[in-house]
């Protein structure tokens, strides 16, 4: 490519609609005399999943919502879960709340996902709320994929026609993401191809992209010869690379080598700083969305 890449900053996107979305909130005090309000469960004590809860906890506080944090102990059984969030689900005082994902090996996960009311589900993983988006319904979207759709818009990416590559198929990334970028809508009406680790030639498949999205969990994965020249690129991914040069003794890096691959694509999100901002982002506007 000729000149720099688009650089797609989620954290500038995040904040433009954070400002809304606190004014949103002062709204929802005057009418109902009381901040929206989002509860999250944290179990075990994780680091990762510690340092998200807390990022979603700060931005709920920044644009005027209550939050709540329930740390729960890694030892929690199943049962002793599923009545805590029968509870949050009839509590009165909360719009809606998040049980952070991983979840310990003995408690179903999926049993969790299902037992949260879909009225309060701002993650947008319960089957219901699954099911409302692939058919176009209103209903709360996956909290990632939504943040991906608001990042596309707020940089004006042209998407109809557009042939797209998703590479990775899970539920809360992957596969929604195909599915509202093939909807017949902006962001959407692109000609999707969803690829995963039994795709062959995968290479061969991601060089066809105009918009390629990574979402695999391996570090630099996506190199220079998977991309096309001028493809608009968005990277999911988000390791912690060891790095004696960092105060913090590492940095962060995606699934994609971005080095080598935005000088070759029009358009890019940075890690940090590109998805992980907006996917808070969209959890905030889904808590206000039920808050009203
Ligand atoms: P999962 O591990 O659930 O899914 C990974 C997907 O990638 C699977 O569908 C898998 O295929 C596919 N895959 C794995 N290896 C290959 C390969 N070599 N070639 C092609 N496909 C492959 O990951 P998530 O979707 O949960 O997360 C992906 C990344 O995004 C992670 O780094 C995660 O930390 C990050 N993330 C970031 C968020 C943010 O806010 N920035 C939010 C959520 C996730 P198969 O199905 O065949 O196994």
């Amino acid at each position: 490519m000729t000149g720099a890449p688009q650089l797609l900053d989620g954290k500038r996107c995040g904040d433009t609609l954070k400002a809304e979305i606190a004014k949103g909130a002062a709204a929802v005090r005057l009418q109902r005399g009381r901040a929206p309000h989002l509860a999250a469960v944290l179990v075990g004590s994780d680091g990762a999943s510690r340092t998200y809860v807390e990022a979603k906890v700060k931005a709920c506080e920044a644009v005027g919502f209550r939050s709540t944090l329930i740390r729960l102990p890694e030892t929690i059984t199943e049962e002793e879960l599923l009545s805590r969030v029968h509870g949050l689900n009839e509590d009165h005082e909360l719009d809606g709340f998040i049980v952070q994902l991983p979840l310990p090996p003995h408690v179903d996960a999926d049993r969790i996902t299902q037992a949260i009311d879909p009225k309060k589900d701002v993650d947008g993983f319960h089957p219901v709320n699954v099911g409302n988006m692939v058919l176009g319904l209103p209903g709360f979207l996956p909290a990632t994929p939504s943040g991906i759709c608001e990042l596309l818009k707020f940089y004006h990416v042209e998407t109809a026609g557009k042939h797209c590559v998703v590479v990775g198929r899970s539920n809360i990334v992957g596969t929604p993401i195909s599915i509202l970028l093939s909807r017949n809508a902006y962001p959407g009406n692109c000609t999707v191809t969803l690829a995963h680790s039994r795709t062959k030639d995968l290479p061969s498949v991601t060089r066809k992209a105009d918009i390629l999205v990574v979402a695999i969990g391996k570090p630099e994965f996506v190199t220079a010869g998977m991309v096309k020249e001028g493809a608009v690129v968005v990277d999911v991914g988000i390791h912690r690379i060891p790095d004696a040069s960092k105060k913090a003794g590492f940095r962060l890096v995606g699934d994609t080598a971005f080095a080598e691959v935005a000088p070759r694509s029009s358009a890019i999100t940075p890690v940090p700083g590109g998805v992980g901002p907006m996917t808070i982002t969209s959890l905030l506007l889904n808590t206000l969305k039920a808050a009203r």
